[in-house]
């Protein structure tokens, strides 16, 4: 079969790339993804957070242009992606790092992002559960949430399939060749030829720069998560809460609490979609040291995902230096949902245009890891 574009990935990447491809008009594109269903892996099992709050100013651009997506959606189709609108919190705990949140809060502020600080007591009037043991202060803004992420992938589907993007599921990409500037993609199914390829295989798009010669920083890091029976006192109105310096969040869900407590990147755990029974003991005894009321509730389910970390939580973005017309879209760490929309139509402009116009995405460049022109992110689980 012969294509204009092979995207790799039916997750919010691989999705919204596409759906911004056709908004232009482009035809002739295919999604291959290796599980039965589209939606992704990482996507599928996220937690669905969208903020402005980040430490650099071109997280907070991506994330305000992501908002800005959103809205003319919803508007241009009466449609509803269910934003929970509960508010976003970091709480820092770390003395060395409250210049670092200081300064951003300001940057933020500069964007007109209504991001503030409060003090444990102030906050405790809004959050009376939490421990706010050795805690500096809180950053909050109110106007982010969570959004409904069955609701996002659903729309990008049913658009894709009217704008006639096929989508290849069950079919695992194993390898890849370039003869006469054509990608030959094999597939377990069949061998695909494309004139242009995307990687966006999240948490596996190392392996799939590897098939032509690249080699991308990512690694794949466990990460599982713990909703919880109902609990007292918690409603709607519960904001996204996280203790960034720990690696701890809590939001409600169902009226319990959904908490996830990041895992850094662990060789052994690489590839096991299992419940670590050790890690969820250390996940209970660490959420509860924060979250007393969380002892008196039981766990209702449970599931692992991974994060695609590269070494300063950026992602990777843009055309390869090195393999032409072969573009990676990955490496989004803990917050590539929130970015999802506006990722896809950067590299869509990149893909078209030869180069993206919206945001300068010459930080996210592949070449960054190379030159050390590091930009770390503070802001994350
Ligand atoms: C527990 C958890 C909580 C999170 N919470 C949030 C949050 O609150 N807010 C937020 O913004 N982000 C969050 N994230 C991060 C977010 O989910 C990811 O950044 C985002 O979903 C990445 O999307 P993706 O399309 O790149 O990857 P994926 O959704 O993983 O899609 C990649 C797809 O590629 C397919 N694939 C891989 N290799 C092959 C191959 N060889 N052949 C064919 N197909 C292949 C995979 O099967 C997969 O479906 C969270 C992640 C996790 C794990």
């Amino acid at each position: 079969m012969n294509y204009e574009i092979v995207i790799v990935g039916g997750g919010i990447m691989g999705l919204s790339t596409a759906y911004h491809l056709c908004l232009r008009g482009i035809k002739g594109i295919v999604i291959v993804e290796r599980q039965g269903y589209i939606g992704g892996h990482s996507t599928l099992r996220c937690a669905g957070g969208i903020r402005y709050q980040f430490a650099s100013e071109i997280n907070v651009d991506m994330s305000v242009e992501n908002r800005k997506i959103i809205e003319k959606i919803q508007m241009e189709n009466d449609l509803d992606f269910k934003f929970s609108n509960c508010g976003y919190a970091f709480v820092v705990t770390d003395s060395e790092r409250v210049k670092i949140y200081k300064e951003a809060v300001s940057m933020q502020n500069r964007k007109k992002i209504p991001t503030k600080i409060y003090s444990s007591d102030e906050f405790a009037q809004k959050v009376p559960q939490l421990n706010y043991k050795d805690v500096e202060f809180i950053t909050y803004c109110e106007d982010e949430g969570i959004l409904d992420v069955n609701t996002v992938v659903n729309y990008l589907y049913r658009n894709l399939l009217n704008y006639g993007v096929e989508f290849l599921i069950n079919e695992e990409v194993s390898g890849i060749s370039v003869e006469q500037d054509i990608f030959i993609v094999k597939t377990n199914k069949q061998n695909i030829m494309a004139k242009k390829m995307v990687n966006a295989a999240g948490p596996w798009s190392k392996e799939i720069a590897a098939m032509v010669g690249l080699n991308i920083p990512i690694n794949r890091a466990f990460q599982q998560v713990l909703v919880t029976s109902e609990i007292e006192g918690v409603n709607k109105d519960f904001p996204v809460v996280i203790f960034s310096d720990i690696g701890i969040g809590y939001h409600e869900e169902g009226k319990g609490i959904l908490t996830q407590y990041n895992r850094v990147y662990d060789e052994k755990m690489k590839d096991s979609e299992n419940i670590d029974y050790d890690w969820f003991l250390k996940h209970c005894r660490i959420g509860i040291e924060r979250f007393k009321q969380l002892e008196d509730s039981f766990p209702v389910t449970e599931w692992i995902g991974f994060y695609d970390e590269t070494p300063d939580g950026n992602p990777i973005i843009g055309e390869s230096k090195a393999v032409k017309s072969f573009y990676n879209l990955c490496g989004f760490n803990g917050h590539g949902f929130m970015h999802g929309f506006i990722a896809g139509k950067l590299l869509s402009e990149e893909i078209i245009d030869g180069c993206a116009k919206t945001l300068n995405i010459d930080v996210f460049r592949e070449e960054r890891f190379s030159n050390a022109r590091k930009h770390t992110e503070v802001y994350k689980i």
